[in-house]
């Protein structure tokens, strides 16, 4: 899996590497994580060409294919915010592969891990790189 943190305020793409363990402390499936999805054709490589786009995109890559997460953040305002019916206890019990994408690689950067105190992933950065 590699991940790179796109940031088109700073003008700056981070390759992280994560390391460790999610010690399930299911403290990012008990609040409402929301992310911008990318149309089909809008992706950060026609992002960097244009240079139209602000806020900070993580990109995962998996077998040579790419997932685009935009504006991770915690919504505390989602009024229809249901906690996720797969957390038991601090457990997550989603096998059918209905899993939400998110949740596969959650998280994906330092700022995302920030956002809970108690999550055990660290991250290394690799290179860094101005995206113009
Ligand atoms: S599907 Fe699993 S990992 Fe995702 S929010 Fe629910 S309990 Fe957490
Ligand atoms: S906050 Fe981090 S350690 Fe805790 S369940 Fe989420 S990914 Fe795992």
């Amino acid at each position: 899996m590699l991940i790179y943190e796109w940031d088109f305020d700073k003008n700056e793409v981070v390759q992280w590497e994560r390391r460790g363990e999610c010690n399930q402390c299911g403290d990012c499936c008990r609040v409402c994580v929301k992310y911008n999805k990318p149309s089909e054709d809008i992706n950060v490589q026609e992002a960097t060409a244009n240079g139209n786009y602000h806020g900070i995109c993580n990109q995962v890559q998996v077998d040579g294919k790419d997932n685009y997460f935009w504006d991770v953040r915690i919504d505390n305002n989602d009024k229809d915010f249901q906690p996720c019916e797969d957390l038991k206890g601090n457990s997550c019990f989603s096998h059918n592969g209905t899993r939400e994408v998110l949740c596969r690689y959650f998280p994906m950067s330092p700022r995302n891990a920030e956002l809970f105190e108690q999550c055990s992933y660290r991250f290394e950065k690799i290179e860094s790189w101005e995206i113009d």
